[in-house]
């Protein structure tokens, strides 16, 4: 509860970004408060326990941040998701609808070889497209879902139902 009130202290409300009608919620003041940024990586760290993955992958482009802190603290390795065409060598890639189009993502397709176990983070769960997508590609490379983090889930959306069976994890959950 205390580290849900952190990440609702630092969260503003945007409307209309990226479009009308949406309000965009900018987790940016939480990733410029050291001593709050701090507490919530430790708390990431600290509901999955240190010993239940061998590598963090982070969703672009704001789960990079998270994950390489989360690499930090705990002396894992650090693995990109990325949008697509941005990765250099042989990918995996997973498309997935959008409310306007198609988005790609992409994983080394050698990122996780040896069966490791793969926590993936990202900022905001909202329709779950991106974390299905990513999750899938984490298994297609090779690897195990240790679990999914993210700073906030946006529970008017159906991302934890499409989600159903995954290990979906939010610091804080707005309604
Ligand atoms: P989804 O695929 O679940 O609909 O969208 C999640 C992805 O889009 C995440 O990578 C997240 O960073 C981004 N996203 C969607 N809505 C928001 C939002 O309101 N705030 C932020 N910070 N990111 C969002």
């Amino acid at each position: 509860a205390a580290l849900a009130d952190l990440v609702a202290s630092r969260v503003l409300d945007v409307p209309d970004f990226p479009k009308p009608g949406i309000v965009f919620k900018d987790l940016m003041p939480l990733f410029a408060d050291g001593d709050v940024f701090r507490q919530v990586i430790d708390g990431i760290v600290a509901y999955h326990g240190r010993e239940s993955f061998d590598v963090v992958a982070g969703i672009e482009a704001r789960g990079f941040v998270l994950a390489a802190a989360i690499a930090y603290a705990t002396g894992v390795g650090v693995v990109p998701v990325r949008k697509a065409g941005k990765l250099p060598r042989a990918t995996h890639a997973v498309s997935y609808d959008l409310e306007y189009g198609q988005a790609t993502l992409e994983v080394h397709t050698d990122a996780f070889a040896g069966g490791q176990r793969v926590l993936v983070v990202d900022d905001v769960l909202a329709t779950g497209g991106t974390a299905a997508a990513t999750l899938d590609l984490v298994e297609r490379a090779g690897g195990t879902v240790a679990g999914l983090s993210v700073l906030m889930e946006l529970g008017f959306l159906p991302g934890r139902e499409r989600l159903a069976g995954r290990p979906v994890h939010a610091l804080l959950t707005v309604q």
